[in-house]
């Protein structure tokens, strides 16, 4: 679907040859500008260490209170006690928090697949922090190195093997390690020199907002619950905000982009040649707004458009060319058709819970 759209940006922009994106680590490494940030040994901390209480806090707050959101909202909807104005609030805030993660934090700050005006690029940082999927440069150095090891010893969230390169076995545990565990095992320490980051650190605007991350999750609650009360002026409107609008939109969110890590490296089609697992998944592309096409992400890393096969949905990339339309957004990067059919191989299903290198 994205054939036609991509032929506009070409038009205008008569340099997109130099925007190759060639389906191996090579694109990160001409995106970062320099080669030796991949080979470069990663600071990392060993979340296990931590104690007890921290890891029961981290859990509280990324599965247990947006579950018990969820729950929540179950009930409202089971004793028929919600309104369009409930539901209103769920949609505007998992579309918006949801293109500040798959827009903002993937494709703009991770693979710079195109620039924006600086009031979009804070405005996509705020809300990707609304997603709670931790802070944007942490995200950020956890997704460059995912791309530059994925699969391999050196990647956070792969199924098949943990950041210190331990295997994992069982199709169980490897699902449970990509889907969720891997936030209690690894996380990378922000080396502001690091060619990984220094990128974004140099914006002061960004390193605010990463510094105010807890700050800012706190007010992915607040703000539904504030718009709540003011609709309908009472105290439980509050609750109302916070569950619809907040915990249990962040459950729903939260769960889908984390089967991105999991399913989409574990089952699936995967029509493009890549050096890993990655794999397409038609249900996630609709729902996580493009990104369920990951084996298309992983050949093509640094193209805005994800979902650019035919009949397939990328929310995300509608919102890139909307913005690029109206000049907020540019110097988005293309992928020239032939370099697609090259990458391309007949369609199969990669066998379940296994890792295929081979072409
Ligand atoms: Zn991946
Ligand atoms: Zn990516």
């Amino acid at each position: 679907m994205c054939s036609s759209l991509m032929l506009d940006i070409r038009k205008s922009n008569p340099d997109y040859m130099t925007f190759f994106v060639d389906g191996t680590a090579y694109s990160l490494l001409q995106c970062l500008q320099n080669k030796e940030a991949l080979t470069m040994p990663q600071s990392v901390e060993r979340l296990r260490d931590r104690p007890l209480w921290w890891h029961t806090f981290d859990m509280s707050r990324n599965l247990l209170f947006p579950f018990a959101g969820f729950l929540g909202i179950l009930a409202y909807i089971l004793s028929d006690h919600y309104t369009r104005f409930d539901i209103l609030l769920f949609v505007v805030f998992f579309l918006a928090t949801g293109i500040g993660a798959t827009v903002g934090f993937h494709r703009l700050f991770s693979h710079r697949a195109f620039k924006a005006k600086p009031w979009l690029r804070i405005t996509l940082a705020v809300l990707g922090s609304f997603a709670w999927q931790r802070p944007l440069f942490a995200w950020v150095v956890r997704h460059r190195l995912h791309h530059a090891h994925t699969d391999q010893k050196g990647d956070f969230h792969s199924p098949y093997i943990r950041y210190d390169g331990t295997p994992i076995t069982g199709t169980l545990n490897q699902f449970l390690h990509a889907h969720y565990t891997w936030l209690h095992w690894y996380d990378p320490i922000i080396d502001p020199q690091s060619p990984l980051i220094k990128d974004l650190y140099a914006d002061s605007s960004l390193r605010w907002i990463d510094r105010h991350y807890d700050f800012l999750t706190v007010m992915s609650l607040l703000i539904p619950g504030m718009l709540s009360v003011l609709y309908y002026g009472t105290a439980e409107g509050f609750v109302r905000g916070v569950v619809w609008g907040g915990l249990g939109r962040i459950f729903i969110s939260l769960q889908l982009i984390w089967l991105v890590s999991s399913v989409t490296h574990m089952f699936g089609k995967k029509p493009y040649v890549t050096n890993d697992g990655s794999t397409n998944n038609h249900f996630l592309g609709w729902l996580v707004m493009g990104e369920g096409y990951h084996n298309n992400h992983h050949a093509f890393p640094s193209s805005p458009c994800v979902g650019f096969d035919k009949g397939q949905f990328d929310l995300g990339w509608l919102f890139i060319k909307a913005m690029w339309k109206l000049g907020q957004a540019y110097d988005l990067k293309a992928i020239p058709e032939a370099r697609r059919r090259q990458f391309r191989k007949s369609s199969h299903h990669q066998p379940s819970g296994s890792l295929s290198t081979t072409p």
